[in-house]
């Protein structure tokens, strides 16, 4: 029993014994499968996340490439930006400030500009600079540019500003002024830059400016004022003559506004039928007889009385207005024309064509209506044009001429020898008549070069088988000494003024000298 009993305990202990070290086994071997499990898992994961790790290292490489082909993007767009700008405000041929650039600069000095300052804007263009183009070339015309530019910097100070603001218009603006009158100097300074020649496909050439001046605040208190006052100054430098320089005065608004009312009251003289013409003898200095006469306009204005053509022919030309008013001159001269010449067949006719009207394409055509229209003789025509007009498009005004010659109308160089007086030129033009302008015969007795001057322009017309009229003669000695010339024709007030139709046929009638019937 107890043996027994003993076996039964130890018997128990023994399974006891191998439970628990079943249990641990499967402990341990359910732990066992855990850890390789967690490790396959963490390898998973590391190896996922590291995958993560490339791509974001990637997407950041990518990045940061972007990044910097935007930078370099970025700083390419700032230098257009820059250039562009630059060019937008730079002048390309002379590489100063343009008017934009000058604009801006003016604008931001008004709107700070104290009441004790004084800035000074001067407006300097250069005379007849489109001769210097048209003669030698544009590319001579953008040397003279840059010629000029490189002198008018050697006047400047640093308180100067220098621009180009357009073809020939350069600008100068000066601060911190303390007188006016100190302006002088500056001008002076400018101005004796171009007191030595330019030498230009090595020739030389002396070349002048017209000054404008204006002074701020005095002048204007906007910049757009200023800019329009030095602009006014400048054109009446240009109407006194040029090469010179004019301070701003308010009358010369007084004056635009006389012109804008001119401009449209001359709108209204052709339909009101107010222009007429008069008639200026003109005389053969050998017979001492009419043989033509030259028509000048009249404007028979409501209240001002009769108006002389220096006082609305620019205006009519810059209008464009002296298209209509020249066709009319020239229909109403040539109406008179064929009346004269029912009972005077030799008379002759000379009208004037101003620079528009010459350079209208349809001058030829014009000038054939009218003949035929008015049934006229066209050899007995003379249209006269300036030199300069002549010579700004030589080849369109060689061909102009020579068209209207094939069917006879002939036409005369206008104030000879007050232009460019290119004898090289001359030989070109087909005219048949120079008119010596009064300029040389107002002094013409009392100074020898002018009398020298006279006696070449007639020999050179000589050889060049053109007839001389010499205008503005008003003494007998003027006309003695133009027969000894041997001067073809003359016209003046020795003979006659411009007289209306009714009186200037009593010459013909006459035929006596028309002073004789004054
Ligand atoms: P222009 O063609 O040179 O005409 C000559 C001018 O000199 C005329 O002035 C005439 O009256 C003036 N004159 C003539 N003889 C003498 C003289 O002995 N002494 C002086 N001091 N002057 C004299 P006008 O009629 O006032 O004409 C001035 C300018 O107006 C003309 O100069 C011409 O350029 C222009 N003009 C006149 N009529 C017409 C026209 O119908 N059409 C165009 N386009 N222009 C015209
Ligand atoms: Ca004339
Ligand atoms: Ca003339």
């Amino acid at each position: 029993m107890g043996y027994f009993v003993i076996d039964r305990v130890i018997g128990i202990g023994i399974i006891t014994a191998l439970v628990i070290i079943l249990l641990l086994l499967i402990y341990f071997i359910v732990k066992y499968r855990a850890v390789i499990h967690a490790k396959a898992l963490a390898d998973v994961v590391n190896q996922k996340t590291l995958e993560h790790c490339r791509e974001l290292e990637s997407n950041y490489n990518t990045s940061v490439n972007s990044v910097n082909d935007l930078t370099v993007k970025c700083e390419e767009l700032n230098k257009n930006k820059e250039s562009m700008k630059k060019m937008a405000y730079t002048d390309y041929l002379t590489e100063l400030p343009n008017r934009a650039s000058f604009t801006e600069m003016l604008d931001n000095i008004m709107i700070t500009l104290r009441n004790e300052e004084i800035i000074a804007i001067m407006d300097i263009d250069i005379d007849n600079f489109k001769n210097i183009n048209d003669t030698l070339g544009h590319s001579y015309g953008d040397e003279l540019l840059i010629d000029v530019t490189y002198r008018l910097k050697q006047a400047m100070d640093e308180n100067d500003y220098l621009a180009r603001i357009g073809g020939d218009e350069f600008i100068v603006l000066s601060q911190n002024l303390t007188d006016m009158m100190d302006f002088e100097d500056k001008i002076r300074k400018i101005k004796n830059v171009f007191s030595y020649p330019f030498v230009l496909s090595t020739k030389e050439y002396f070349v002048t400016v017209s000054i404008g001046v204006a002074f701020a605040p005095k002048d204007g208190k906007t910049s757009q004022t200023l800019i329009k006052n030095v602009d006014s100054a400048m054109y009446v430098a240009k109407a006194n003559g040029k090469n010179t320089h004019v301070y701003f005065e308010y009358a010369f608004n007084q004056k635009l506004t006389e012109k804008i009312e001119t401009q449209s009251e001359l709108r209204k003289a052709l339909e009101r039928n107010e222009f007429v013409l008069f008639y200026q003898a003109q005389m053969n200095l050998e017979t001492k007889k009419v043989v033509g006469f030259e028509a000048l306009i009249r404007w028979n204005h409501a209240t001002k009385g009769l108006v002389f053509p220096d006082e609305f022919i620019s205006v009519a030309e810059e209008t464009g207005l002296i298209v209509p008013i020249g066709k009319w001159v020239l229909k109403t001269a040539c109406i008179q024309l064929k009346q004269w010449s029912e009972e005077y067949p030799e008379v002759t006719m000379a009208v004037n064509l101003s620079a528009r009207q010459f350079k209208d394409r349809d001058i030829v055509k014009l000038v054939c209506d009218v003949i035929e229209e008015t049934g006229i003789d066209p050899r007995k025509l003379e249209l006269e044009i300036t030199e300069t007009i002549a010579l700004d498009d030589i080849e369109y005004t060689v061909s102009t001429i020579q068209e209207l010659r094939k069917i006879g109308v002939n036409f005369s160089l206008d104030d000879f020898g007050t232009g460019y007086s290119s004898m090289n030129y001359l030989k070109r033009l087909p005219v048949s008549n120079l008119k010596i302008d009064k300029s040389f015969l107002n002094t013409v007795m009392m100074d020898k070069s002018d009398q020298k001057i006279i006696q070449t322009i007639i020999n050179l017309a000589r050889n060049l088988d053109l007839l001389v009229i010499a205008e503005g003669v008003e003494s007998f000695e003027q006309e003695i000494f133009l027969k000894e010339a041997n001067c073809d024709k003359a016209q003046g007030y020795l003979y006659s003024k411009a007289v209306p139709k009714e009186k200037a046929i009593l010459f013909l009638k006459s035929l006596e000298t028309p002073a004789s019937v004054q």
